[in-house]
């Protein structure tokens, strides 16, 4: 048993003074709200819960920072980035994966992410056969999450084509590709390499429109049951273009006209939608999984945030290609693009909630929906807490707007009850920096 005492917590209900969790076994057994700090209690300031990142392609954080340069045709700004992702989707080895994926999961956890969603795509062996185990590589990544303490949400994804119509796919693809029948024996084994991990989830991911037939998506859709579905949609200008070419329709409008599209789905991006299709999409109830440091990076364009929230729109964060792993810088950004477009401040914030308070409860439930787990400050819950700094003055929903637009500083991480992260730092985060750098070396040279 360990108890916490907090100045200040964020609970369902609300922002509550002087709280005190007992936890057991990785939950919370009681917490007591307005009560003195007792002898044996740890102190500490303002707990949030932690907040789950709904979309992450671990093996990309290798590149982080390494596709700066123009070598491309003028006007295709995804190139040298496409480029380079292909050429070390090639190389990376399920040991390299378990190193890489470490890393970017240590630093999720040290910018208050719990949980990721992990998006992945890389199953077979670099000539495209596959491994003898057809879950190695998720193996890969359930080794990576056990050796950090995050929580997993595997997305195994379906991967066939290399455009909308059915295209076969290209040779820098081989890596992702299965057909159905292979597929579902992939996610059957997928299941059992997390089972492991205590609070594993295994969802399903139809990678885009692009990469899936309308009958290959039918056929996920009732492989999927009642798990999370996330796929990627309208990215780019390009792809819209490519949709509108093949079908006549916007990527959104033609999934939502012909598709069961409900809360159980994550669309991920969406970032070119008309007002019309940002009502239908605010309607079914799906989460739209924004990740604006990526879609930045990668020069995409600015969701209708604004607009979408306006409807009743659930949304959440997601580090993407993990370019920088940083949620308070995610939801700083999201706000910025919408400043930006529309030339106004505090564009996201409610008559009675802070723009970090709306960004936070945004990306905590629209994030717990679409990874089916999230954390709660409640009895019973699992123990995932995150503590922000202290600010000088009382505190509230203005420590969560100091911890978004000024500090971006995280003190201490709790999951499932363990500490796991002390002033800022994983406590195995010089092992795993150090196997990182080995691996990096090897594969960006
Ligand atoms: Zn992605």
């Amino acid at each position: 048993m360990r108890t916490l005492w907090f100045e200040q917590a964020l609970l369902p209900d609300g922002w509550r003074s002087s709280v005190r969790f007992h936890i057991d076994a990785g939950r919370f057994v009681t917490i007591e709200t307005g009560v003195a700090m007792a002898a044996g209690d740890e102190r500490h300031h303002v707990a949030v819960p932690g907040t789950p990142n709904l979309h992450s392609h671990a093996f990309q954080r290798l590149m982080a920072g390494f596709a700066e340069v123009r070598s491309g045709p003028a006007g295709d700004d995804f190139w040298s980035w496409r480029e380079l992702m292909y050429r070390l989707v090639g190389a990376i080895s399920p040991d390299d994966l378990t190193v890489i994926a470490a890393m970017a999961f240590a630093e999720m956890l040290e910018s208050g992410f719990t949980r990721v969603g992990e998006f992945h795509y890389l199953h077979q062996q670099p000539d495209g056969q596959p491994y003898d185990d057809p879950g190695e590589m998720a193996a890969a990544l359930a080794a990576a999450a056990e050796q950090t303490g995050i929580g997993l949400t595997l997305l195994p994804v379906f991967y066939a084509h290399a455009g909308f119509g059915g295209l076969p796919p290209n040779a820098g693809q081989r890596r992702f590709v299965t057909d159905i029948d292979s597929f579902s024996h992939l996610h059957a084994a997928s299941v059992r390499a997390v089972s492991s991990l205590p609070d594993a989830v295994v969802g399903i991911a139809p990678h885009s429109l692009r990469a899936v037939t309308p009958d290959e998506l039918a056929a996920l859709i009732a492989m999927a049951g009642d798990r999370p579905i996330h796929l990627h949609i309208a990215e780019q200008i390009k792809e819209v273009d490519d949709c509108l070419a093949w079908s006549g329709q916007r990527p959104v409008e033609w999934l939502l006209d012909r598709f069961p599209v409900d809360q159980r789905w994550c669309l991920v991006h969406a970032t070119h939608v008309t007002q019309a299709e940002c009502r239908a999409l605010a309607k079914r109830g799906a989460v739209v999984g924004l990740c604006p440091i990526t879609e930045a990076n990668l020069g995409d364009g600015v969701f209708p945030a604004a607009d979408f929230i306006a409807e009743g729109g659930v949304f959440g964060v997601g580090s993407d290609s993990n370019v920088r792993i940083d949620l308070a810088e995610e939801l700083r950004l999201l706000e910025y693009g919408q400043r930006l477009t529309l030339r106004q401040r505090t564009v996201l914030a409610a008559p009675d909630r802070s723009n970090g308070r709306v960004l936070f409860d945004g990306a905590l439930s629209g994030g717990s929906t679409a990874l089916a787990g999230g954390a709660v400050l409640g009895t019973g819950q699992q123990a995932d807490l995150v503590e922000l700094a202290p600010i000088a003055i009382d505190a509230g929903d203005r420590a969560l707007d100091h911890w978004i637009f000024a500090t971006g500083r995280v003190e201490n991480v709790w999951r499932a009850g363990a500490k796991v992260v002390t002033g800022g730092r994983h406590y195995a985060h010089a092992a795993i920096a150090a196997r990182f750098e080995a691996v990096a070396r090897r594969l960006l040279s």
